[in-house]
């Protein structure tokens, strides 16, 4: 069902000039709607708080009514809306099958936010959205085959190749979450031992950092004085020189490394988009990422060939990767594509 087509947009053909897009990130936590122009031109944005579990979906028309009330588009209905959701998505259906973070099941969102916008609205997985919207932005930097690679909560990858977004079989391509970089490493949710997102998700970052906060010298770490360690407390940390959160950082950085040249390998990716909340800590999360690159580089011309310098690049933070990747979506679905490229 995933790669069936999309529902015929309702009501009269559209004229995409003068009709808002709308693109929208649908969270765990919050909820962030940007309104753009044809153009891609960003005209409003708003960011509303997810509640309930199953999460309310009234957060999400209500971000989207304030982004086009910031946008003064006036009454106009947009020309299309996309969002990308944190799950398993019937593209072609607009319902969200499961997200495991907004505990739902089988939610028919596409076709909820159409009726109450008068608009189309095409719904797709978050990190896929936002790879598929990367393909237009500066960063990738007019790469064709690229990954956009969320490290956060989870770690994820949404994958262009050749210029079009792939699903895969079950529409799960880029689970390179659940790629094991520890044979004998810790036990993950999915039944695997030692899985990516068991090294280098924030929780395992704060996990490890905890750990070895525990086991360092007294006085050794300032990691030691905080009562909850957040990855995001880890990096602050590093930056300031603490040796106990340089050593995570570079651990984390090495079993990222390893996972994205596997990628890159195995899809001869011209590029690689790191965001999510983790890399939103910046040049300290990259770093260490790029210097075991460069180890590897060294000893291997076809790495050198491969997966060169400038492969890996960090995403500005505060970009929203998936909201843009929703107006992409909204202007292929105005324009009567209705799939993202
Ligand atoms: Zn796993």
């Amino acid at each position: 069902m995933t790669r069936s087509a999309p529902l015929p947009a309702p009501g009269l053909p559209l004229t995409l000039r003068g009709q808002p897009l709308v693109g929208v990130d649908v969270g765990g936590t919050k909820v962030a709607a940007i309104v753009a122009d044809a153009d891609g031109q960003p005209l409003g944005r708003a960011v509303r708080s997810m509640a309930g579990r199953p999460a309310a979906i009234e957060p999400i028309v209500d971000a989207i009514r304030a982004a086009l009330q910031a946008a003064r588009v006036g009454t106009s209905s947009p020309a299309a809306i996309g969002v990308g959701v944190p799950g398993r998505v019937d593209v072609g259906a607009g319902v969200v099958r499961h997200a495991t973070n907004l505990d739902w099941f089988d939610v028919p969102l596409g076709r909820y936010l159409a009726e109450e916008f008068g608009a189309p609205c095409t719904v797709e997985n978050d990190v896929r959205l936002a790879a598929a919207g990367l393909l237009d932005h500066v960063a990738a930097d007019g790469a064709r085959s690229l990954a956009y690679v969320a490290v956060g909560t989870g770690i994820g990858a949404g994958l262009v190749l050749d210029g079009r977004l792939h699903r895969g079989e079950r529409g799960m391509a880029g689970e390179i979450g659940h790629v094991i970089v520890e044979p004998d490493g810790v036990v993950c949710p999915c039944g695997q031992r030692g899985c990516l997102e068991t090294v280098a998700s924030g929780p395992a970052i704060a996990r490890r950092a905890a750990a070895a906060a525990v086991d360092a010298a007294p006085g050794g770490t300032t990691l030691a004085a905080r009562p909850e360690l957040s990855a995001k407390n880890v990096y602050d940390a590093a930056r300031a020189g603490d040796a106990v959160a340089l050593q995570i950082a570079s651990e984390t950085g090495r079993a990222l490394a390893r996972a994205l040249s596997a990628l890159i390998l195995t899809c001869d990716l011209e590029r690689v988009l790191l965001g999510g909340g983790v890399a939103a800590a910046g040049q300290v999360f990259l770093r260490p990422i790029l210097a075991e690159l460069g180890l590897m580089r060294a000893d291997s011309p076809l790495l050198t060939e491969l997966v060169p310098a400038g492969s890996v690049r960090l995403l500005p933070p505060h970009f929203d990767a998936v909201a843009w990747g929703g107006v992409s979506l909204a202007r292929a679905t105005a324009q009567g594509s209705g799939q993202a490229p």
